[in-house]
């Protein structure tokens, strides 16, 4: 009964928060109705998991908002050949729905215990396309590089040019930049003649704190 009332939430979550605002891609529309999102939250925030805004995580970080996470995803223009990189790990949410889509998921968290949590469930949840490491995403992961897509869920001052570089030509990054309140959420397109950038609007995420992101408090 609780996981034919979830599958309810999840499908009204996708028609009313991401199909109303005009996502259209259909293999990201499915993942969001198939990946269990309730799971990815503490016990006591799992009824409100499908709910149209971010939950905290544990350790002052959150799990994106469902709409975020489906505009972000759609951006990227997974097939599913794509190696991804991700940096922020976080829930492991965003890992999943990712996974769904592409070939391999490299995910990269910097807090142990938010890190630990999300390979335990993605593994219960059988996701063996991803592979999860914690340290600092922001140095990118130059032994596994170039990446066909490239997602940080965190905000960053700038794109550090160190992610840039690995990016396949043709590849695609997402990314919020801007300062510690609001960042503008920026498409990045490496093609053969440089970078091609597009601004998807506003949006507010926790910090990307590192060597090429902000400075620890
Ligand atoms: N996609 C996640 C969002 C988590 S919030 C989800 O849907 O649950 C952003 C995450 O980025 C936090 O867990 C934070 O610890 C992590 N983070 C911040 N700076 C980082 C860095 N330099 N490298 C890796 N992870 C980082």
């Amino acid at each position: 009964m609780v996981v034919v009332k979830y599958k309810r939430l999840r499908e009204k979550m996708v028609k009313t928060q991401i199909e109303a605002r005009g996502i259209q891609d259909p293999r990201v529309l499915e993942a969001m109705r198939k990946t269990p999102r309730h799971l990815f939250v503490g016990e006591a925030l799992q009824d409100q998991a499908y709910g149209d805004f971010p939950l905290p995580i544990g350790k002052d970080q959150t799990i994106s908002q469902p709409y975020i996470v489906a505009e972000m995803t759609q951006a990227l223009e997974l097939t599913k050949g794509d190696r991804v990189l991700e940096l922020g790990t976080g829930s492991g949410y965003q890992t999943a729905i990712l996974a769904e889509l592409a070939f391999r998921v490299y995910t990269i968290e910097r807090l142990r215990e938010l890190f630990i949590n999300a390979r335990k469930l993605l593994d219960q949840l059988g996701y063996h396309n991803v592979v999860a490491k914690c340290s600092d995403g922001t140095l990118g992961w130059p032994d596994e590089s170039p990446f066909d897509a490239i997602i940080v869920t965190a905000g960053a001052p700038e794109a550090p040019e160190k992610l840039v570089q690995q990016l396949t030509i043709g590849g695609r990054m997402v990314i919020p930049v801007g300062n510690r309140f609001s960042q503008k959420l920026l498409k990045m397109c490496r093609h053969e003649d440089g970078i091609h950038q597009t601004d998807l609007g506003g949006c507010r995420f926790v910090k990307l704190i590192g060597k090429h992101g902000w400075k620890e408090e």
